[in-house]
């Protein structure tokens, strides 16, 4: 498959092109806003071509696929025109800045019979795939909690509009708390219902949260916790799942390598469970190209991204009212 990239961007060129090409597929070239920025781009990740115009990559019939990693008031647009000129699209989290744009994007992609997805890289772990699998399976009984420890350390380079740019999508409830959102309902296979929850500004964010801490209610009666940050430079991450017949311990794991360790632990006493150990990012790719060829869905589909930006939006507004909130999923969630 040939791609081009939207947004010359720190994600696409740490992990993506990477990814592209470990499954075989071709970039074509990089659209950025930036002439410097997307030559540069194109030069240090050997991508053949660059531009600012995106009606002329878009134009271009050799591109079947547009990945889509600008800032986050952008994804919206980008991804119509994308759609528009029928290219299947892969856009990255949150899929827009309010749930009408992301619902917008997902009934434009359907309309168009193209493949949308969203890049919740987290799903395509080995890791969180085996911890599903166990989920699944009842080897932990009926669940009662989930807790989830994703406060990290933003590194110095990625300090930019993610602090201090509410306008481009900053904050971590965007950013952190829409993958924990994906990461609870891939794992339990149910939707949050109603959240409370409160945000900080802890030392780095300027005008935006840095901070959040948040509970969600279950259909099942599961409770989630989930704590974002981006100013906790120690913290691990990981997570736990509790259920009437054991426990799952998965520390390490709320990461973009296949790193981490899960430790299943029942009345017959502790295991370690093993799981695979391919790149997520490349995983996501795959089953990317396979929805195109007609073969089953993305990893994670244009409604789970509407369904995580859902709870992180109603995450946010229950930090700003101090308010319980019911997650507003609409119409096609
Ligand atoms: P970056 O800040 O690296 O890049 C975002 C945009 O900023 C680029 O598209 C580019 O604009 C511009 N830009 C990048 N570098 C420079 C520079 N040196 N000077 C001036 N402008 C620059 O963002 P990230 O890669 O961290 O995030 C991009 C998107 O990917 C976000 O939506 C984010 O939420 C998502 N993301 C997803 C991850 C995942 O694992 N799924 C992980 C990390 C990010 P232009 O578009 O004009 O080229």
């Amino acid at each position: 498959m040939r791609w081009a990239l939207i947004g010359a961007s720190t994600i696409a060129s740490q992990f993506m092109c990477a990814a592209f090409r470990a499954a075989g597929h071709q970039i074509v070239t990089v659209v950025s806003g930036s002439a410097d920025l997307a030559a540069r781009f194109a030069e240090a990740n050997a991508i053949p071509a660059c531009t600012t115009d995106l009606a002329a990559a878009l134009a271009d019939p050799g591109v079947a696929a547009v990945y889509i990693s600008s800032t986050n008031e952008k994804h919206h647009a980008q991804a119509l025109a994308a759609i528009a000129a029928g290219k299947h699209v892969l856009c990255e989290k949150p899929l827009g800045l309010t749930l009408a744009e992301a619902q917008q994007m997902v009934a434009a992609a359907d309309a168009a019979g193209v493949v949308f997805a969203t890049n919740h890289h987290l799903r395509c772990s080995g890791s969180h795939r085996a911890v599903r699998d166990l989920v699944a399976s009842g080897r932990i009984g009926r669940v009662l909690s989930l807790r989830i420890f994703h406060a990290v350390h933003l590194p110095v380079t990625l300090q930019g509009w993610r602090i201090n740019d509410a306008g481009a999508g900053g904050g971590v409830i965007p950013d952190i708390t829409v993958h924990n959102a994906d990461v609870a309902r891939f794992l339990l296979g149910e939707d949050p219902q109603t959240v409370v929850a409160q945000s900080a500004t802890s030392g780095m964010g300027q005008g935006v949260e840095d901070s959040a801490m948040s509970v969600w209610s279950m259909p099942s009666g599961a409770m989630v916790f989930a704590h974002e940050s981006f100013t906790h430079p120690f913290a691990g991450s990981g997570l736990e799942v509790h259920g009437t017949e054991g426990s799952i311990f998965a520390r390490g794991v709320m990461t973009q390598r296949p790193l981490g360790e899960v430790e299943l632990v029942t009345a017959g006493g502790r295991t370690s469970v093993p799981f695979a150990s391919d790149d997520l990012y490349t995983v996501a790719v795959r089953q990317f190209a396979r929805a195109v060829a007609g073969q089953g869905q993305p990893a994670a589909t244009g409604h789970d991204g509407i369904a995580s930006l859902a709870v992180a939006l109603a995450v946010r507004q229950a930090a700003r009212t101090g308010t319980r909130q019911t997650v507003q999923y609409g119409a096609t969630a």
